[in-house]
């Protein structure tokens, strides 16, 4: 079962989730016990420092990464319990993913590379035709459908990634630091793809340093510092508010 909060369901929900990496003697807690709620069709960020474990969080947020402790819930379903071929098809149905690095692959065309996770539903070679010319269409790429990733700017790699991430029509899109790569006129029209998407219904998670770019896009922002969230802040009508703070241990004595 869907857990719901708030009336809309959790489509992805992090209980108490921990990831610890052993380095030799050392323990690395890259994800320190945090607790991430996404509701469905909301714009989530996860806002932090490099190092914080945005990236840690959010491979656990996709299920790409099993918790060291914790559970998480993809469509009310507790991945821990799942064989690994269930846990890729859940995955591959629900999750499109968004690198910082684009990661196309290189020997193909920008069409080939929005159909590649195609291959696998199903799809005949006539439907496949015309979704990749829907994709490139929302991603404003028509005109660029033979070209190879090195023939395009990034700002235009990164609208590739998008439609390739789309490719499957998942509910969620995950984007580890998109814009990362990109200056900034070039990172506003792939954070306007984002945006727009996610007016059509789609659940955009997205992890990023940036605290300006976080406030401008995401309903919710967790913030992380060391594996932990410090604080979660909501926007409403336009204005931030804080809706919870994680108090620091000596805080927490006064
Ligand atoms: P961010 O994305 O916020 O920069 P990461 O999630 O990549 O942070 O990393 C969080 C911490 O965990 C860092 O200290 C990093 O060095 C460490 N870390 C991440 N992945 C691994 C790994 N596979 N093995 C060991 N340590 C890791
Ligand atoms: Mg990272």
């Amino acid at each position: 079962m869907a857990s719901k909060k708030g009336g809309k369901e959790n489509i992805i929900h992090l209980h108490n989730v921990t990831k610890y990496y052993q380095m030799g003697e050392a323990v690395v807690k890259a994800v320190d016990g945090i607790d991430i709620d996404v509701k469905e069709g909301s714009f989530v960020a996860v806002m932090g420092p490099s190092g914080s474990g945005k990236s840690t969080a959010m491979n656990l947020v996709g299920s790409l990464d099993m918790p060291t402790r914790g559970h998480i819930f993809l469509d009310g379903e507790d991945i821990s319990s799942m064989s690994e071929s269930d846990l890729a098809q859940l995955r591959g149905e629900h999750v499109g993913f968004i690198f910082q690095q684009f990661n196309l692959i290189p020997t193909l065309t920008v069409k080939e590379n929005i159909a590649l996770p195609m291959g696998l539903q199903g799809y005949d070679e006539f439907e496949r035709e015309d979704r990749v010319l829907e994709l490139l269409k929302k991603v404003g790429l028509l005109d660029r459908a033979n070209h190879y990733p090195n023939q395009i700017s990034g700002g235009e790699q990164q609208r590739v990634a998008i439609a390739r991430a789309l490719a499957n029509d998942p509910p969620v899109i995950l984007a580890d630091e998109p814009t990362g790569n990109l200056d900034t006129h070039t990172g506003e029209r792939v954070m306007d793809v984002l945006k727009q998407l996610n007016k059509e219904g789609k659940t955009i998670v997205m992890v990023t340093h940036d605290p300006d770019l976080a406030k401008a896009y995401a309903d919710i922002v967790y913030w992380l510092k060391d594996g932990k969230i410090e604080k979660i802040t909501h926007k409403k009508n336009g204005f931030v508010k804080e809706i919870k703070r994680v108090l620091k241990k000596d805080e927490r004595r006064k």
